[in-house]
């Protein structure tokens, strides 16, 4: 037997070994808590003390899931697959999928992502002719997101004036859309699961007294739902294991509550807390500057850090001109990496915001280095796979009206505004779907309409026997997307994807374990109308994991992951490839080298944030995220300019800069305030911080009359139009880099190179 405990310390061993009770463990990053979580699930099962389906654990992203399963398979002689370990979405979808009817959805239901939901809701309000100025879709996205993660449904929601009286009714609306449709949203995948638990006491008792164990991972983010999930979960018997770190919680604008670890202290009469103390991950010039940064922050639980790994490497921060040459710096640093031994993969690239990526993928694409950008525009959310998705999830549930309007007439087959216009009002008049409603419309518009249902019959009849990737194939061709994007002039990419999807439902039928004699596409089964059968003995309850081999075609289970998992699957399998992603997204992963970009006052800490203190405290733990994902190496950059929503923005370095400790940080240029060309220091080091972006943009205004400046479109004699991309040295010695397109980048001096302002 493997001796699972001989690699932790002291606290740790404590941790793992704890008696079966409510326990906290609080520690700083890389301390070991997902560690100490995963050992204590090996342990329990090791020792008898509980089987393996017995456990529930909670992680938070997919990632880290399927990482605690890769792990406890290597440390137990044990089938993993099929274990309760996942995120808060993947679990409840596994509940409802099984006990579908008495949670009072389809056999079918299909999950909106945030993307699929706001275009839903847009269409709510059109359809019932709501102003969507007054009332804007995001807006009742976030009011109906909100509501939910709090537990509420619409007539629970406190109404004070005519306004938020509408925004109640349209959520009300909402769900009664989603009902006839057969859709779930991500927080109604929660509601759901905590209502059904809620209301059926017999379901409820199989589930308390199935799962003993529960443990849960970042716990710092859960949100108010969540937590009343847990309770309801853990009931009066289960041990519920909670790891977290108040210093990274970062989920506070979807609701996370980080009184939630005070609250779980209290209500689950906590006597073990326990704290680490020593990190693991990181050297220790990185550990200083993560601890000296979080130290500004006021409300703290306490803790400290420390490491035996010794200094390593100092910080490295540099300043760029532009976010090109950022970009360019970032590149060039990750390939002497790569060149002294690095994986790729042990690369991370992290920003602030998703619209900084373009220009490090840019840069990367240029130099032919492969990478994965985890987040941003995820491959299940492309036009052309939402488009097969979409047919794919009509074969699965045609009363899905968001999927039925994406693809009816897409590719183009006549079916115009105004026949979509015929069959709504049909469907409003009696009541049913779209798809239900064709034929009620006559004249072309309906023969029109009739053949594309025929359309997705034929591919439901076609597919029904086959292994799912030939579903996905045989889709890609009866719907024509193929052909249609063959015609189009940039569409190699888009078939390159579509064929991709192909390659994603062979792994998912590999990995998920979904033999060739799974039940065929939907249909009438053989299951009772309930989970709950009544037989000599009493109740019987029929468990998720026996019901859901039966409602769960290899389809339904495969468009749950297409929503759910959005994002893995983007880069081939098994490639090495630098790791691009938000800081958000970044949580409780480790790289050996980390590059933070983009550290400026307006984006890192983030405009949204830095008027208020919480705001910028929130601000300073996520930047105490992304620094203590670094192993070895860490490096931060900002730069002087940066275009950004298409403007070119000039900004001051982060304040987070004065933070850190002088000791750890090696800068790679001079720390003065920001320069460029033509401009006085002194003007700038008298700035009052807050009001420094203003006056920056100010500045470059008046300047333009006589300087030359980043990001403007010039023109050249030989080598015609274009932009200024960095300036370098002053005065008569000033030199510029210029892209010309097609000329490519010179570099010239500006004292001599004709140039003219365009
Ligand atoms: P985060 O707060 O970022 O989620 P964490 O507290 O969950 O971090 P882990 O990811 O569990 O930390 O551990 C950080 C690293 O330290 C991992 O590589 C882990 O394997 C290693 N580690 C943890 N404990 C020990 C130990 N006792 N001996 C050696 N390595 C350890
Ligand atoms: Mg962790």
């Amino acid at each position: 037997m493997q001796n699972l405990l001989h690699n932790l310390n002291p606290e740790q061993l404590a941790a793992v070994t704890l008696p079966p009770q409510s326990a906290l463990i609080l520690a700083g990053a890389g301390s070991g808590k997902t560690r100490v979580l995963t050992t204590r699930i090996a342990w329990l099962i090791q020792t008898g003390q509980i089987s393996p389906n017995g456990v529930l654990a909670v992680t938070f992203t997919n990632k880290s899931a399927k990482e605690m399963l890769t792990r406890l398979s290597a440390m137990l002689p044990i089938n993993t697959r099929g274990m309760w370990i996942g995120t808060f979405h993947g679990l409840c979808n596994r509940l409802l999928r099984a006990h579908h009817r008495d949670a009072g959805l389809p056999q079918t239901f299909q999950i909106l992502d945030s993307g699929d939901q706001l275009s839903f809701i847009k269409r709510l309000l059109k359809a019932n002719n709501i102003d969507d100025e007054k009332y804007p879709a995001k807006n009742l996205m976030y009011f109906i997101n909100s509501a939910k993660d709090q537990g509420l449904r619409a007539a629970a929601v406190d109404a004070y004036d005519d306004f938020n009286r509408k925004m109640v009714a349209l959520y009300d609306l909402y769900d009664l859309q989603c009902q006839r449709e057969g859709v779930v949203d991500f927080a109604e995948l929660l509601l759901r699961t905590y209502e059904l638990l809620s209301r059926n006491q017999p379901l409820r008792e199989h589930y308390q007294s199935r799962f003993k164990h529960i443990l849960i991972d970042e716990f710092q983010d859960t949100n108010d739902l969540q937590y009343k999930w847990l309770k309801l979960m853990a009931g009066t018997h289960a041990a519920v294991f909670a790891v977290g770190d108040d210093d990274q919680s970062i989920y506070a604008f979807r609701g996370a509550n980080v009184g939630n670890m005070s609250a779980f202290e209290r209500e689950f009469q906590v006597e073990n807390l326990i704290k680490l103390e020593q990190n693991y991950r990181s050297h220790g010039h990185i550990l200083d500057t993560a601890n000296a940064l979080i130290e500004h922050n006021s409300k703290r639980l306490g803790k400290n850090l420390r490491t035996d790994a010794g200094h390593g490497e100092p910080v490295r921060i540099f300043e760029a001109s532009s976010d090109i040459q950022e970009a360019q710096w970032i590149t060039e640093e990750a390939k002497n990496l790569i060149r002294d031994g690095s994986l790729r993969s042990e690369i991370a690239i992290l920003y602030r915001s998703n619209a900084q990526s373009r220009v490090i993928e840019h840069a990367l694409f240029t130099a032919g280095l492969p990478y994965r950008v985890y987040g941003g525009q995820r491959f299940f959310e492309r036009a052309e796979i939402k488009h097969a998705i979409a047919y794919l999830q009509l074969m699965d549930n045609p009363h899905n009206d968001s999927a039925f309007l994406r693809v009816v007439n897409f590719p183009t087959r006549g079916i115009g505004a105004r026949s979509i216009e015929q069959l709504q009002d049909a469907a409003r008049q009696y009541n049913i779907s779209l798809y239900a409603a064709v034929p009620y419309v006559a004249g072309k518009a309906g023969s029109s309409l009739a053949s594309f249902v025929k359309l997705i019959e034929a591919a439901r009849f076609e597919t029904q026997n086959l292994p799912l990737p030939e579903m996905v194939q045989v889709v890609l061709d009866l719907s024509t997307l193929i052909t249609h994007y063959q015609n189009e002039k940039e569409g190699a990419d888009r078939i390159e994807n579509l064929e991709q999807l192909v390659s994603a439902a062979t792994l998912f039928v590999s990995e998920e374990g979904f033999g060739h004699d799974a039940p065929a596409l939907t249909g009438p089964t053989s299951r009772p109308a309930s989970s709950l059968i009544a037989n000599d003995q009493g109740i019987e309850i029929i468990d998720a994991d026996a019901a859901l081999p039966t409602v769960m075609s290899p389809l339904s289970a495969f468009l749950s992951h297409a929503s759910l998992e959005a994002g893995d699957n983007q880069a081939q399998a098994g490639q090495d490839a630098l790791q691009l992603m938000t800081v958000h997204a970044a949580k409780g992963l480790e790289f050996d080298s980390v590059f933070i970009g983009g550290l400026e006052e307006g984006l890192f800490p983030h405009e949204n944030s830095s008027q208020e203190e919480s705001g910028v405290e929130e601000e300073r733990r996520l930047m105490y995220v992304a620094i203590t994902r670094a192993r070895k190496r860490l490096y931060m950059t900002f730069s002087q300019t940066r275009m950004l929503h298409g403007q070119t923005r000039y900004n001051l370095r982060s304040r987070f800069f004065d933070e850190m400790p002088d000791a750890s940080l090696k800068w790679l240029s001079p720390k003065v305030q920001p320069t460029w060309f033509g401009r006085t220091k002194s003007a700038w080091d008298d700035a009052p911080e807050s009001g420094a972006n203003q006056i920056a943009q100010g500045f470059s205004k008046t300047q333009t009359g006589s300087a030359w400046r980043i990001g403007e479109n010039v023109s050249h004699a030989k080598f015609g139009e274009g932009v200024i991309v960095n300036i370098e040295g002053s005065g008569t010695n000033a030199r510029a880099h210029i892209n010309f397109g097609k000329f490519g980048m010179k570099l010239l001096d500006l004292g001599i190179a004709k140039l003219e302002r365009m």
